[in-house]
C-alpha cells in the first residue's frame, strides 16, 4: 500500500492546483482517484461522406494550409485552416486555441472534434488532438472548476495510476467472489481509462456496489445500534395523555392521534424508539412532538427539539411555551447567538436538570451542552441533519428516544431501505377547516394577470411570497430573474406603494432575521426571495405564492414552498410561472398530497438532489444513484446485513476496515 502518497508529489500539482482540487472537494489522492468522470463518449473515427449537415463529427487528416489567426478581444481569438480528410478538403474553425499555431504546421497529422455544416464545407470545432486517436477509444469528461481543464485531469489520474497506488476494496472478499466483481484496482483504472465499454461497465457496476455497500453497512449497524434495550422503561399511563390532548384548543385528527399512540407505544416500551414521523407542511407535526415530549415530562426525563433554522427554533420556542402554559414545564430556548450570561445559565440548567426541555439549533451539538438525564430527542426536518450529528444528540443522551419529523416525505420502499427498521407514522389527513391552496400554472406572457392577482390579494390585506430561483455564477444568469430585477419591476408594477422586501443567500444572518421578522410582522406585503425561505416557516396571513421558472425545481421543492401559505382560513393561491404544457407542474395542480407528489417527483425527475432537498453529507454517492440502482440498494442492504450477522460478535476483527468503521461510529454513540 502506498497511502503516504501525498496530491501535491504528482506531477505538475503544486499550491495553485491544490487550491483548485480543493474547491471540489479534493484533498487527497483518494478523493482524486474517486472523482469518476461523470459522462464517456465513444471516439469512432467517422467518414466525412456519410455525415450529415450540423452533424457531431469526429474526423481524421493532414493539415494542408496556413493557419489563420484572428484576435476577437483581448482573451478570445479563433483560427481557421485547411484539414485533408482523404476524401475532401474541409475548412476548420477553432475558437480560443491560438495557442495550439505552432503544432499545426502544413503537413500535420490531427484528429478534429467539432460540428459539421455541409453548406459551409467547414466544421467548427470542440477540441483538436494532435496525432492519431485510437478509433473506438472511449473520452472521458470531468466536472471542471475554472483553472483545472479536462487534460489536466486526466494527466493527474493516469500519473497516479501509473505510480500503482491502490484504494482498499470495501467488499468482503467472499462478496467479491460471489458477483465475480473485477478488482479495484482494475475497476479504478478502467473508470478514468476504459479500455471497453463492456470494461467500463462491469466497474462501474463493481464501484456501485461498493458504494452502496459501507453506505447501507452503516445505516444497518446504527439501526441496529439504536435499537438497543432501554436502561428504564417509563410508566406513563394513557388516560394522562388523553387528558393533555382533550385540553388541547382543538381537536387532533385521526392521524396525528393514530402516531401518538404508535409514539406512546414506542416510548413506553423497554426499546429505544426510531421513528419517523412524515407529514406535509401544515399536517400538525409539532402538536404530536409536544405530546411526546409531554410523555417524557410525566416519566422525569429532559427532551430536546432541535430545528435546522433560528426562526424555525424560536417560532417552535413560542407556539409551545403557550401550549404547556400553566403547566410546571421548564421550557429554554438555545441557539448560537445568545448572551454568554443567559447560555450558561441554560447550560446549568440542563445540567441540574432544572430544565425539562430545550428547544433550539445545532448549537446544541456544542460540547458543553450536557443534560442531566436525556431521555427523549426531536429532530424538526431530519434531512438536514446527518448521521454523524444525531449521534452527537444520541450521545449526550441516556438511550434517549428519538423522534424525526420530515415534511418531506421520502417514497416509502426507499425510506424502508435507507432507515431500516425506523418505524415510521404518517399524517395524511390535514387539520379541519385547512384550505386547499389553489394552485395554478401561468406562463410568461400571463405576468399581467398574475401583477392583477396579486394586487387584489393586497387589497385583501394579505401577504405574498414571490420566489426566483437565483442560480449565482450560473452561465444561465442572465435567463434568470434575480430577485433584485423582480423587485424592481414589481415596484414599476405597483408603482412603489406596496411594501416590497427582498431574501437571498448572499444576507447575513442578521439580515435575514430581520428581513423575516418585518414579514411575520406584516409590515412587509411583498417578500421576494430565492428558496431560502424556511421550511415549517408560519405566516398565517400569507396567502398567495408566485413562484418564477417554476419548472426549474423540483417537485418536492415546490410543494414544500407551497405549504408556506394556506396555514390559514383564508383562501391561499400558488401561482407557478412556467411553460403551461409541463407534465410536472400539472401534478401540482392536480394534487396537494406530498406522499403522491414525492412519488411522482421520483418516478419523472432526473437525476440529481433526490429529495427535493440538499442531500445532507453522507447521502451524497460520487458513482451509485439511488433510483437507478435501487436494485442494488435492494441487494446491498440484504447483504450487508448478513454481513454484520456474522461479523458482529467478535466485532469485525476479520474485516480491519469495517472494524475502523465500526469503531468510528461506536466512538460517536
Ligand atoms: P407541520 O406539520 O408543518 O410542522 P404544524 O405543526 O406547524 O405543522 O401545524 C400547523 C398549524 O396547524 C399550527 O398552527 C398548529 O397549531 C395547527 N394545528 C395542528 N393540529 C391541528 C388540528 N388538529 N386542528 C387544528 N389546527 C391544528
Ligand atoms: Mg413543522
Amino acid at each position: 500500500m502506498k497511502e503516504e502518497l501525498r496530491l501535491n508529489d504528482i506531477k505538475g500539482i503544486g499550491v495553485k492546483t491544490l487550491r483548485l482540487l480543493s474547491n471540489i472537494g479534493i484533498n487527497n489522492i483518494k478523493d482524486l482517484l474517486t472523482y469518476y468522470p461523470y459522462r464517456y463518449e465513444l471516439m469512432t473515427i467517422n467518414d466525412i461522406n456519410n455525415i450529415k449537415n450540423d452533424e457531431k463529427v469526429i474526423i481524421e487528416g493532414f493539415v494542408v494550409s496556413p493557419v489563420f489567426v484572428k484576435k476577437l478581444t483581448f482573451k478570445s481569438n479563433f483560427m481557421t485552416f485547411k484539414l485533408n480528410t482523404n476524401s475532401k478538403i474541409i475548412n476548420i474553425i477553432i475558437f480560443n486555441r491560438s495557442f495550439m499555431k505552432n503544432n499545426l504546421n502544413m503537413g500535420h497529422f490531427i484528429t478534429v472534434i467539432g460540428k459539421y455544416n455541409e453548406l459551409k464545407n467547414n466544421i467548427v470545432a470542440s477540441e483538436i488532438i494532435l496525432g492519431k486517436i485510437n478509433n473506438n477509444s472511449i473520452n472521458t469528461y470531468y466536472h471542471l472548476v475554472n483553472g483545472l481543464t479536462n487534460k489536466l485531469i486526466k494527466k493527474y489520474m493516469s500519473s497516479i495510476i501509473d505510480k500503482s497506488i491502490y484504494l482498499d476494496d470495501y467488499i468482503p472478499e467472499y462478496l467479491n467472489e460471489k458477483y465475480n466483481f473485477v478488482s479495484k484496482n482494475e475497476a479504478i483504472k478502467e473508470i478514468h481509462f476504459p479500455t471497453s465499454l463492456d470494461k467500463l461497465k462491469k466497474s462501474k457496476v463493481k464501484l456501485i456496489y461498493e458504494e452502496l455497500f459501507e453506505f447501507m453497512f452503516k445505516m444497518n449497524y446504527l439501526s441496529i445500534k439504536e435499537n438497543a434495550l432501554k436502561d428504564e422503561t417509563r410508566d406513563v399511563l394513557y388516560e394522562v395523555v388523553d387528558e393533555f390532548i382533550n385540553k388541547l384548543p382543538f381537536k387532533l385528527t385521526k392521524d396525528q392521534i393514530s402516531s401518538v399512540k404508535d409514539i406512546y407505544k414506542d416510548m413506553t416500551s423497554n426499546k429505544r424508539m426510531n421513528r419517523l414521523l412524515q407529514g406535509d407542511v401544515g399536517s400538525g407535526k409539532t402538536i404530536v412532538s409536544v405530546i411526546a415530549i409531554y410523555i417524557n415530562y410525566l416519566s422525569g426525563g429532559q427532551s430536546v427539539l432541535m430545528s435546522p433554522t433560528e426562526i424555525l427554533a424560536s417560532q417552535h420556542f413560542e407556539n409551545i411555551s403557550k401550549i404547556f402554559n400553566k403547566m410546571n414545564i421548564k421550557i429554554s430556548f438555545l441557539v448560537g447567538k445568545m448572551k454568554q450570561k443567559d447560555r450558561k445559565q441554560i447550560i446549568n440548567g440542563l445540567e441540574n436538570g432544572k430544565i425539562d426541555l430545550v428547544i433550539g439549533t445545532h448549537a446544541l451539538l456544542n460540547d458543553e451542552v450536557n443534560f442531566k438525564k436525556l431521555t427523549l430527542v426531536v429532530t424538526d426536518e431530519q434531512h438536514r441533519f446527518g448521521v454523524n450529528q444525531r449521534k452527537i444528540l444520541n450521545k449526550k443522551g441516556y438511550k434517549p428516544d428519538i423522534l424525526y419529523m420530515s415534511a418531506t416525505p421520502i417514497p416509502r420502499t426507499y425510506a424502508l431501505t435507507l432507515y431500516g427498521d425506523m418505524s415510521i407514522s404518517n399524517i395524511k389527513t390535514k387539520p379541519k377547516g385547512r384550505k386547499e391552496v389553489k394552485t395554478i400554472i401561468k406562463s410568461e406572457k400571463e405576468l399581467k394577470e398574475v401583477l392583477y392577482l396579486m394586487l387584489e390579494e393586497i387589497k385583501k390585506g394579505r401577504q405574498i411570497y414571490v420566489v426566483s430561483p437565483l442560480i449565482e455564477e450560473s452561465e444561465y444568469l442572465d435567463e434568470v430573474r434575480n430577485v433584485m430585477e423582480l423587485k424592481d419591476k414589481m415596484n414599476i408594477a405597483f408603482q412603489n406603494k406596496i411594501k416590497i422586501d427582498i431574501m437571498h443567500g448572499k444576507l447575513t444572518k442578521e439580515e435575514k432575521e430581520e428581513v423575516m421578522n418585518k414579514f411575520i410582522s406584516g409590515n412587509t406585503k411583498i417578500l421576494i426571495s430565492t428558496t431560502v425561505i424556511e421550511v415549517g416557516l408560519d405566516v398565517g396571513n400569507a396567502t398567495m405564492m408566485v413562484i418564477f421558472n417554476a419548472e426549474r425545481f423540483g417537485l418536492a421543492t415546490l410543494h414544500q414552498l407551497r405549504g408556506r401559505i394556506g396555514r390559514n382560513n383564508y383562501d391561499s393561491i400558488c401561482v407557478l410561472i412556467g411553460p403551461n404544457s409541463n407534465e410536472r407542474l400539472k401534478v401540482l395542480e392536480e394534487s396537494s398530497d406530498g406522499f403522491y407528489i414525492t412519488e411522482k417527483d421520483f418516478e419523472m425527475r432526473r437525476e440529481g438532489d433526490l429529495f427535493g432537498i440538499k442531500q445532507s453529507g453522507e447521502m451524497v454517492f460520487k458513482i451509485a444513484n439511488l433510483r437507478e440502482n435501487y436494485k442494488v440498494l435492494v441487494q446491498t442492504k440484504k447483504d450487508s446485513n448478513e454481513f454484520i450477522k456474522e461479523n458482529m460478535e467478535n466485532n469485525f476483527k476479520k474485516y480491519p476496515l469495517y472494524y475502523k468503521i465500526v469503531s468510528e461510529i461506536n466512538n460517536l454513540s
